[in-house]
């Protein structure tokens, strides 16, 4: 119902470490969407859009931190498919550049204390109770619905992979891979979340209704916490995205790529196996730590 054209390849990356292991690499460009929808977020808010139409809403309420990639996709998405959106911000009053672009697409912001923003159905219930036009997507877009929007991925794919890695933020993504590999067993999926103490991630599976047993999750990529970073992980971006021309930033795809490296060194897996990464995008997030760089 909502029709965008979009392009997201596959495609083979080099380099001398998985020759000398035998093994191939691929990434699914989902950051090759848009430069603001980007990556998964696309994904996961198509059918929440589909639905907000259906039920004649025009405007979406959602919620994230300032740097979320979440709220400029939503904000970027509801300014293509015609609909008005608000967020609630994590936190004080900032400015950022990420917050700038939202607002540029129209999305109106309400930045809420630590303490407010955690219950967001009284937040929603408060603000937009009487509101028949508003509709609730949660941070991150998390939900069912999202999970299936990202099942549609694995439909897309041109081979067969031994393995299918993805970063984890609330876990959406893992699940709506689970989802949609259902009745394939020729491929493991894993997961690196990105945030300490990443084993919360078996339990968000379970609440959005897939196995978790289906996936594995590598949970020592943190380093240090949700967009924490360590001059290890910087380097490691730098010198990914030199070698191949595809960039990548730390919060999410350099904890990817770095811990599939490092698997790959440890001999994770056994030659021949071809391995795919999502490369979700957000490449926005680059903007709030250039100084790392
Ligand atoms: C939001 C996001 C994720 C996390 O996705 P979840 O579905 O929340 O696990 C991963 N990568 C990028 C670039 C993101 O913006």
């Amino acid at each position: 119902m909502l029709t965008f054209n979009f392009y997201s390849p596959e495609e083979e990356i080099n380099s001398s470490l998985f020759q000398e292991k035998d093994i191939r690499v691929f990434i699914k460009r989902d950051d090759k969407i848009h430069p603001y929808i980007s990556g998964n977020k696309w994904r996961k808010l198509k059918y929440s859009l589909e639905h907000a139409r259906i039920l004649q809403k025009n405007r979406l309420v959602t919620f994230g931190g300032a740097w979320s990639n979440h709220l400029l996709a939503t904000a970027a998405a509801g300014a293509q498919f015609g609909f008005q959106t608000f967020a609630f911000v994590r936190g004080e009053t900032v400015d950022n550049p990420v917050l700038s672009l939202c607002k540029i697409f129209g999305m109106e912001l309400c930045f809420v204390d630590r303490k407010a923003y955690k219950e967001k159905a009284q937040l929603f219930e408060k603000h937009f109770g009487t509101d028949d036009q508003a509709y609730f997507i949660d941070e991150g877009g998390y939900g069912p619905l999202a999970a299936k929007g990202i099942s549609e991925l694995l439909t897309e794919l041109q081979r067969e992979y031994s393995a299918i890695f993805c970063a984890c933020g609330t876990g959406t993504t893992l699940a709506g891979l689970i989802q949609g590999l259902a009745t394939n067993n020729k491929t493991q999926l894993h997961g690196i979340p990105v945030l300490k103490g990443g084993d919360f991630i078996y339990d968000e599976l379970r609440c959005l209704g897939v196995d978790p047993d289906k996936a594995i999750l590598h949970t020592d990529y943190h380093f240090g916490g949700y967009a924490k970073t360590k001059p290890e992980l910087i380097d490691f971006c730098k010198e990914f995205t030199q070698a191949t021309g595809i960039l990548i930033e730390p919060t999410y795809t350099g904890k990817l790529f770095y811990g599939l490296y490092d698997l790959i060194k440890q001999d994770y897996f056994p030659p021949k196996s071809k391995v795919l990464l999502i490369h979700t995008g957000g490449l926005t997030g680059l903007l709030g730590m250039l100084d790392k760089f």
